[in-house]
């Protein structure tokens, strides 16, 4: 059996990160997402099922310590980490895993996990486009809005360093081209062509 693939997914707030997650689970049943652990509040209605295990600062603190994060980072002042444990284990069963994460984690990844990972970074169209998006998803304060705004246009500036780049301009385009990029073309299980590579196109 094949060893499964990190796929890291990272975009600024907004960029779509989450549509094309969803997308692509539903599709391929066998992929996993990698919980993170965050210190952020959680977010009304259950928004962060699924997606976060929240924690207490010492508690993540605990963790970074015993080696229990595959990476971690401060993002937007909070405290996100990979937790290990799960992500190996995936990795091992051969199971592709998603890992949703920020420039610093995705870099940390890439760089611990090597060839096993493929990173992919989600364009917004514009800063404006995304500035709209923040507004429309209503999920945050102005205030904090304005953060993670800030934020994008530093995240933006590290694109470079991932295998590939995908403008979300439009949702079903942009995941077909994260099909493309994971399956070569078609929508089965196999695993495509260059991926492994993890080549720049
Ligand atoms: P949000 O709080 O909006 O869900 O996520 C904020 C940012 O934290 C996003 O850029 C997201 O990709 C990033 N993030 C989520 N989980 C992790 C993680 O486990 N590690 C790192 N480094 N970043 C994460």
């Amino acid at each position: 059996m094949a060893d499964g693939r990190l796929i890291i997914i990272s975009a600024p707030s907004g960029g779509g990160k989450t549509s094309v997650i969803r997308y692509l689970m539903e599709r391929h049943p066998d992929m996993v997402h990698s919980i993170s652990a965050t210190t952020r509040p959680a977010r009304p209605g259950g928004a962060d099922a699924g997606y976060y295990e929240m924690v207490d600062e010492p508690a993540f603190r605990d963790g970074v310590r015993d080696g229990a994060f595959a990476e971690w980072a401060e993002v937007h002042g909070f405290l996100y980490g990979t937790p290990r444990g799960p992500l190996d284990r995936w990795l091992d069963e051969g199971r592709d895993v998603i890992a949703d994460v920020d420039v610093v984690g995705g870099e940390s990844l890439k760089r611990a996990y090597g060839d096993r990972a493929i990173s992919i970074f989600l364009l917004p169209p514009s800063m404006e486009a995304l500035g709209t998006r923040l507004a429309r998803r209503g999920t945050d304060s102005e205030e904090v809005r304005g953060v993670r705004l800030r934020n994008a246009a530093r995240e933006v500036a590290c694109q470079d360093r991932y295998d590939h780049r995908v403008v979300n301009d439009d949702l079903d385009r942009a995941c077909a081209e994260i099909e493309r990029i994971l399956y070569g073309g078609g929508c089965g299980h196999g695993h495509g062509y260059g991926v492994r590579e993890g080549g720049k196109p």
